[in-house]
């Protein structure tokens, strides 16, 4: 759905709300702040990037369960409004791609990134969004899953590609890449 239908929709059941000091969507607490916090903390401090994906995924998590608990949702019926939610939020525009609900893992490109648009890097900077998208999908999934970033904008690339699949996959497919992404 386009991203100006889903948002009057939402609007109109007022399932995005906001008052008194706060917004709601879909029940969730959200905060809009300029993008440029996320970017320049990257470049401050590059070697956080396991940590904020790791805090990433616990609230994707958190976000994915309460939108199942509230609305009961099939898998990908969850993970389409996700998507939607995330294209609304303004961090680019993003396709999950080759879901394989046998095997937990699907392909996600995401187009225009916020963040990455904002600077160059030798390396994926999504971790952001890279854990949101794990925490999503772990909860879509109903198992444990992990996302790495294979190819980003930031880099010089025409978009970011990322891989979500359990983490045995992903050391085992692409070592070098998980080793730096998502490896405790
Ligand atoms: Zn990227």
């Amino acid at each position: 759905m386009a991203v100006l239908g889903l948002l009057s929709k939402l609007l109109l059941r007022k399932q995005i709300t906001f008052e008194n000091g706060s917004i709601n969507i879909l029940g969730q607490p959200f905060l809009m702040m300029p993008s440029r916090v996320i970017s320049l903390l990257f470049k401050a401090t590059p070697e956080n990037r396991k940590t904020m994906y790791y805090f990433c995924k616990a609230s994707g998590a958190e976000f994915g369960t309460a939108l199942q608990n509230n609305f009961n949702l099939k898998k990908d019926s969850l993970r389409k409004i996700g998507q939607d939610i995330f294209n609304i939020a303004g961090w680019g525009s993003l396709n999950f791609y080759k879901l394989d609900y046998e095997t937990n893992t699907a392909n996600v490109r995401l187009f225009k990134s916020t963040v990455a648009n904002q600077f160059q890097s030798k390396d994926p900077i999504d971790h952001t969004a890279r854990g949101f998208f794990a925490g999503f999908a772990t909860i879509v999934f109903d198992t444990d899953v992990d996302c790495i970033e294979t190819s980003c904008l930031a880099t010089g690339k025409d978009h970011c590609e990322f891989i979500v699949a359990p983490s045995d996959y992903l050391n085992k497919n692409y070592k070098k890449i998980s080793k730096v992404q998502i490896e405790r």
